[in-house]
């Protein structure tokens, strides 16, 4: 029993040193195994004089390990970058989204900022820390522009607040890592199909349980993450301005799903000529999105929506339960657009216009194949 007990708390602990490492050195964690199969190699070298039947007989294995750890190297090397769809907004553009962001953020001074405007409901915060770190890290944060429509100022306002918590929490740089990872690994596939190459076979099994633990891990880690930086928001904007935040995320999205989304994928799959564009339509749709009855409705059939077990987000009803509250707490409504306050007034019109018109071109040209 006790020696049990022992197996399992190692097995826990080199996992978690495994785990650690990953988050540390993100894709460069596979310099380790390229490391160790570079000494298999020359340990095998030097064999070959003295037992070369048992040199021979091992040289598929060697020479797989060695292929398998040069296909990781490359894979390593060449990890396509994340390419950016997206709007780089600087203080002229989003003079108050910057200002909200200064102002949330204790430590603002100390990294270098980016500010990005894509076309998803939702927010996100990341950084890179180059050279490991010796220059500082450079922090981006992504937020949607669907997000700075539909919700008004104090609900953004919110959402930076968690965003700004992820950064100073420092789950940032470690999920990157960890993302990294595991792309890099991926990666090695294009090197070395499994398909086609028994390197490639090997390495798959070999990968293959690996990367399905560390997303297991990715996955609980980013959980737990989200409660802290819920928590920790609340020291900026209170219980209840991040309570009314992530209601209102949850209904918007649900509404914006039902009344903008769902109708423009509809509408395409008969479409001769490419339907009104999204942006157009939310502008359109503001106050029907807003209308309190559905907002209710849809906030309380989150609370029992089915969570999707490989999301890195935890459910609706835990995030508020987290911050004290049992059920939908009581929230004032949205009358007010956070764009017109945190974006320049050309901003808030060019940006959805760019964001259509690139849209407009891609389903043109996707109606126009369909046909
Ligand atoms: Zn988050």
């Amino acid at each position: 029993m006790a020696r049990e007990l022992d197996r399992s708390t190692i097995k826990a602990r080199t996992s978690r040193f495994v785990l650690n490492i990953i988050l540390r050195l993100g894709r460069y964690a596979v310099l380790p195994v390229v490391a160790l199969a570079c000494v298999i190699l020359a340990v095998w070298l030097m064999a070959m004089d003295r037992y070369t039947i048992t040199a021979l007989v091992t040289a598929p294995i060697v020479f797989s390990i060695v292929l398998g750890a040069s296909a990781l190297a490359i894979g390593l090397l060449l990890l396509p970058s994340r390419k950016h769809r997206e709007f780089e907004a600087n203080v002229e553009t989003a003079p108050g989204l910057w200002a909200m962001w200064t102002e949330l953020d204790r430590n603002f001074a100390r990294s270098r900022r980016t500010l990005l405007i894509n076309t998803d409901f939702n927010a996100s915060i990341g950084e890179v820390s180059r050279y490991a770190g010796l220059f500082g890290q450079h922090v981006t944060m992504t937020v949607g522009l669907p997000m700075l429509i539909v919700l008004d100022e104090p609900a953004v306002r919110a959402v930076i607040a968690h965003e700004v918590a992820h950064a100073e929490l420092r789950h940032t740089s470690g999920c990157i890592n960890l993302a990294d990872f595991i792309a890099a690994s991926e990666n090695v596939f294009l090197y070395a199909n499994p398909e086609w190459t028994i390197t490639g076979r090997i390495l798959r099994v070999l990968l293959h349980s690996l990367l399905e633990w560390l997303e297991r891990e990715y996955r609980a880690l980013s959980r737990e993450n989200e409660l802290h930086a819920d928590l920790s928001s609340t020291e900026r904007v209170g219980r209840t301005e991040a309570a009314r935040a992530l209601v209102l995320m949850e209904a918007c999205g649900t509404r914006l799903a039902d009344l903008v989304y769902k109708p423009l994928e509809t509408e395409m799959l008969g479409a001769i000529n490419a339907p009104p564009p999204p942006f157009e339509r939310i502008f359109k749709q503001l106050a029907d999105i807003w209308a309190p009855e559905p907002i209710a409705a849809a906030a309380t059939a989150g609370l029992t929506r089915e969570h999707e077990p490989d999301s890195t987000h935890p459910p609706f009803a835990k995030r508020l339960a987290n911050l004290g509250y049992a059920e939908i707490p009581d929230i004032r409504g949205i009358s007010t657009s956070a764009i017109d306050q945190l974006l320049a007034r050309d901003a808030a019109k060019d940006i959805p216009a760019r964001f259509d018109a690139e849209w407009r071109k891609k389903a043109q040209a996707w109606v126009t194949v369909g046909r």
